[in-house]
């Protein structure tokens, strides 16, 4: 009993710090690049060379996190259907 209400205190936590790093920073930087934007690639010199933009960030280095992904797309059904 004692761990389970530990277990769901924990869980409830952490729920709320992801909430609040979404609000704070909806993007994060993307796990392909991590957050360069592009690739890095090595010339025949061993000389580091900016490569392929990444497609995944489509360049841009971030993306969007799960949360306020979720949170973009329930917002935007909840104005569509209390639009009149
Ligand atoms: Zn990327």
């Amino acid at each position: 009993m004692t761990f389970a209400l530990l277990a769901i205190t924990l869980l409830i936590g952490v729920t709320l710090c992801y909430v609040a790093v979404c609000a704070a920073s909806p993007f994060g930087n993307c796990r392909k690049c991590s957050g360069m934007g592009h690739a890095l690639k090595t010339n025949r010199r061993g000389q580091l060379k900016r490569g392929k933009d990444c497609r995944r960030c489509h360049a841009t280095g971030k993306r969007i996190r799960i949360g306020r992904w979720l949170y973009n797309r329930w917002a935007r059904i909840y104005r569509a259907g209390t639009a009149d």
